[in-house]
């Protein structure tokens, strides 16, 4: 059975990958950080229904607790066969009114985050000659987003993350892709009002908002066997809103 790091799985598209890989027969492991309750409420409903899964708590904007995080787990299992680094954070701001501190959290938990994890997972992917890894950026890391410069700047740097750590690990039978989602239905939008919702939904192409279901289903996909020759790829997971 392939374990399955999930980071930011308490709630929202990192939740619905949790319920989607368990149910394909993964071993999943929930990262979260503030949200406990969610976190154990999902791993239950999972190992309720006879599936495998762990939860797991740490900062993974924080080195250290990154380490215990993996250190951790390799006391129940070898290692991580498949990282889905999705722990984010959302902010829109003017631009001249971002603080130092909203730039450093910024890219701390949505940036270094991607690099502390797979730091510790290649450890064992590459001793096992295989991995999958995958990156959660957003459209706006590809083209950019008003108010939302520090997070597209950190997406962006997935993005660069992802295509020059596929080049280096591709030897290794190690594949790293990256999914953009457009605008998907979860806490995240929760400062938006329902006039922004609407428009949002005017402008995709395909009329509707995404779900946390359709990124899970794009994870999957980049996780399969199948997929060994698909690395250092972005798919847009948008609706057509940026193509
Ligand atoms: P969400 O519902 O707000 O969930 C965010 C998740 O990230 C939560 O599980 C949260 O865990 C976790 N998290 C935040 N900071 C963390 C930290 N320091 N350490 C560990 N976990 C942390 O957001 P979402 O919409 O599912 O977003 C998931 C990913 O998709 C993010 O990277 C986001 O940028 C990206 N994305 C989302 C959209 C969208 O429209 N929703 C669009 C493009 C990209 P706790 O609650 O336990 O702290």
């Amino acid at each position: 059975m392939k374990n399955v790091l999930i980071t930011g799985a308490s709630r929202g598209i990192g939740a619905e990958c949790a319920r989607l890989f368990a149910e394909k027969g993964y071993n999943v492991l929930i990262n979260y950080n503030r949200s406990e309750e969610a976190a154990e409420g999902l791993c239950r409903e999972l190992t309720d229904r006879g599936l495998s899964a762990v939860c797991i708590k740490a900062d993974v904007s924080d080195p250290a607790q990154v380490r215990d995080m993996f250190a951790r787990i390799n006391e129940h299992c070898p290692g991580i066969d498949i990282l889905i680094n999705n722990a984010g954070i959302a902010q829109t701001k003017l631009f001249t009114d971002i603080t130092d501190q909203d730039w450093d959290r910024m890219i701390a938990v949505n940036l270094s985050s991607v690099f502390y994890c797979c730091r510790e997972a290649l450890r064992h992917m590459i001793n096992a000659k295989w991995g999958r890894i995958i990156n959660i950026s957003s459209m706006w890391g590809q083209v950019g987003g008003s108010c939302e410069v520090h997070y597209s700047a950190a997406k962006a740097g997935i993005i660069g993350l992802t295509k020059a750590l596929a080049m280096e690990e591709g030897l290794s039978g190690i594949t790293v892709n990256c999914i953009a989602p457009g605008v998907i239905k979860t806490d995240m939008l929760s400062c938006y009002s329902e006039d922004d919702l609407n428009a949002l939904r005017e402008e995709t192409p395909v009329g509707k908002l995404g779900t946390p279901e359709d990124i899970a289903k794009a994870a999957l996909f980049f996780a399969d066997e199948g997929a060994s020759f698909i690395t250092g790829q972005v798919i847009g997971v948008n609706g057509g809103f940026v193509v």
